[in-house]
């Protein structure tokens, strides 16, 4: 057990020398990694200092580490693991891909198969088109919006996340996508609105996220989304709503729970079925626009866009796997969750909280109600690093800063250890000087 009297800095050097003596195999594999990628990493939110834990196989579940320790897998591929490892019925699918042939270059029934699943599901998303990615998604909207108001400015939140070359906590990065962006405060419509009525004539999209996950697992407030799609409407401007993560929250995502209706909406993450992914769609007569036998039309290019393992993968997983009873009990089994886990935080001699919906969550070593990034400023990032290598310890795969995904496998017994991982914390850490 730690002495009495040590600092969260010199817990952190002892966790992580005996994450280093746990993870040799896991070592010598970032070392040989480093000598062809920079930093031995080809996608940073994986990184982990001091060095990455290699992952070798997946099961249900769990993922097995190079170095023989088996983890119940929270990180859930950041949502797109919702699935998990080895659904049977997504293996038989992908099998049929298998057997019947793979880049194919031309269309294929699954395409429609997963397209008309989608819309059956959102009443917003009259039309749909795929693409490889969230960011990609993100990026045909965005241009989308652009194209059809003829207008550039792009409205973004705070703390919004829309994929690599659009993350917006804390200072714009060199590498995001070069458009004209207004960054409105998150969950303050007072502030955003100013900023919206500035600059109104050349305002072509407003998009966000209805509950922040990347920036932390932070819900947009119900009235706070009302007036942006008000405005957006008055304004002739499109709305936006990016549901790659929040999809899964209910049969017809988020929107449905809010009772919105977005001009246009993305998805990604696990509606592939774990294989790559992103769509966006919305009115008919915007995406009418990408009508190849209209005059005028706009080209969508994209070699994978219906990619067959994930066309295949996607129409069992999305169409027959996930439906909207399936969604609903994963949120609530997520919220029953959330909520013991907050009993355990509230008892923690440091301020500690986990925020969420449904079946994602964020730890944050902070107290009072989080409303947006701001709240996070005076966060602990030296504990919850703590609580990541001490979750590790414990079995438990979380995302490094702090993100807990359910997956459909999971059950009770998955849950349980979690709550005990997070106690096991709490009272391993009640003496820390924090
Ligand atoms: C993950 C994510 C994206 C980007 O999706 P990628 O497939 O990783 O490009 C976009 N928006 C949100 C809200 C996401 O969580």
């Amino acid at each position: 057990m730690p002495k009495q009297s040590q600092s969260v800095q010199e817990a952190l050097q002892d966790a992580h020398a005996h994450y280093a003596a746990a993870n040799p195999k896991s070592h010598a594999q970032h070392i040989s990694a480093t000598e062809f990628m920079p930093g031995g990493n080809t996608r940073t939110v994986l990184f982990s200092d001091p060095f990455p834990i290699t992952l070798v196989s997946a099961q249900g579940c769990h993922v097995e580490s190079a170095d023989g320790a088996r983890y119940i897998d929270y990180l859930g591929e950041f949502t797109a693991g919702l699935f998990g490892h080895s659904h049977p019925d997504i293996k038989q699918a992908v099998l049929t891909a298998l057997d019947t042939g793979w880049v194919r270059g031309g269309h294929i029934p699954q395409e429609t198969e997963l397209a008309s699943a989608i819309c059956r599901r959102f009443p917003s998303i009259e039309r749909v088109r795929f693409a490889n990615s969230g960011t990609e998604a993100n990026l045909y909207a965005i241009q989308t919006a652009r194209a059809v108001t003829g207008k550039s400015k792009v409205v973004v939140f705070e703390g919004g996340y829309h994929g690599g070359v659009f993350v917006f906590s804390g200072a714009l990065s060199p590498l995001t996508a070069p458009f004209d962006f207004i960054v409105a405060p998150y969950n303050d419509w007072e502030g955003t609105l100013v900023l919206l009525d500035a600059e109104k004539n050349d305002i072509a999209c407003v998009i966000i996220e209805a509950h922040q996950g990347s920036g932390g697992c932070i819900p947009a407030k119900r009235d706070f989304l009302k007036h942006i799609e008000d405005w957006t409407y008055e304004h002739d401007c499109i709305f936006i709503l990016d549901e790659v993560m929040t999809s899964r929250l209910a049969g017809g995502g988020l929107q449905e729970t809010h009772g919105l209706k977005p001009d246009m909406t993305t998805l990604g993450k696990y509606i592939g079925g774990g294989f790559s992914f992103g769509a966006f769609g919305g009115r008919a007569d915007i995406m009418e626009r990408y009508n190849p036998l209209r005059p005028g039309y706009l080209g969508h290019a994209g070699t994978f866009n219906n990619n067959v393992f994930t066309m295949f993968a996607g129409a069992t997983a999305y169409g027959k796997v996930f439906t909207p009873e399936v969604a609903a009990e994963l949120s609530a089994n997520g919220n029953r969750l959330r909520e013991r886990l907050n009993v355990i935080a509230a008892k923690a001699s440091f301020p500690m909280q986990f925020t969420g919906l449904g079946s994602m969550m964020n730890v944050h070593m902070c107290p009072g109600q989080i409303n947006s990034i701001r709240d996070l400023k005076h966060a602990n990032s030296a504990l919850r690093d703590l609580f990541y290598f001490d979750l590790l310890e414990q079995g438990i795969w979380p995302a490094r800063r702090g993100m807990l995904n359910l997956s459909l496998p999971m059950g009770e017994e998955e849950f349980d250890r979690l709550v005990d991982a997070v106690a096991y914390f709490v009272e391993k850490r009640k003496s820390l000087q924090t």
